[in-house]
């Protein structure tokens, strides 16, 4: 292929707009805030059973307690009907002692079922502080979560903003080279991890920072001026300057 090299060292400045694309949509994929949204993902996951386990142990309790209140209740209620029959005096003396000692055991079951219904309270008690503790660390990972997401946010406007700003001149410079000369840069840059042209600075392929041998060196002092050049080493578009060193 032969080119102005004119054109060959303005392909230079098409690499060099490449390159600092690439290093801002690196930057711009990899920045650290992504990586703690990530762990604060983890964290809001967790912190989220949390609640959910909170929520269920307290609904647990509530119905437990709800029924620990509702077998008092029949035992007062049983206890009342049974002390307005006494009081009313009707039955044999015999029912009346009898009713008498169930009054005595319903006295006696109350009381262990308060203390039931008792300790069921303070179990909700403790379960609804460790659900109010589970919401809090929920809010304040959401929290966190609102303050990462507008850090990426603003980091990824700039970069984004640096990266129009840095590829502006592309298209220009684009339209400026032959058609042939950009497609091959193209085609080598996609397939040589963003550099598709290298300066040959000092003797040395700065693609791949390969010293060219004795030979290599006479062969390209012996090429046309207007032959575009490849690497030996690794093919990419090899550009002469006056710093070439030949
Ligand atoms: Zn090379």
């Amino acid at each position: 292929m032969k080119a102005d090299p004119r054109d060959q060292q303005r392909l230079l400045d098409l690499q060099q707009i490449d390159t600092i694309a690439a290093q801002l949509e690196r930057q711009r994929s990899h920045l650290p805030v992504l990586a703690k949204l990530d762990e604060l993902a983890q964290a809001r996951m967790h912190a989220q059973d949390a609640v959910v386990t909170a929520e269920t142990e307290q609904g647990d309790l509530e119905r437990e307690l709800a029924k620990a209140e509702a077998d008092v209740q029949l035992v007062r209620d049983r206890a009342a009907r049974d002390q307005a029959h006494l009081d009313s005096g009707k039955g044999t003396a015999k029912e009346l002692t009898s009713l008498q000692h169930e009054l005595a055991s319903l006295t006696r079951r109350q009381a262990d079922l308060e203390e039931i219904e008792i300790e069921v309270m303070e179990r909700l008690e403790t379960a609804e502080a460790a659900l109010t503790q589970a919401r809090s660390t929920l809010a304040a990972v959401d929290a966190d979560v609102a303050a990462a997401i507008a850090e990426r946010d603003e980091q990824a406007a700039d970069l984004t903003g640096r990266l129009a700003e840095a590829t502006a001149p592309r298209a220009t410079v684009v339209g400026e080279l032959p058609a042939d000369l950009v497609a091959l840069y193209e085609k080598l840059r996609a397939s040589h991890g963003g550099t598709g042209a290298a300066m040959l600075h000092a003797r040395r392929c700065l693609g791949c920072q390969l010293e060219l041998n004795n030979a290599d060196i006479a062969r390209i002092r012996a090429a046309a001026p207007d032959e575009v050049l490849r690497c030996e080493e690794c093919s990419r578009i090899l550009v002469r300057t006056a710093e070439s060193g030949l």
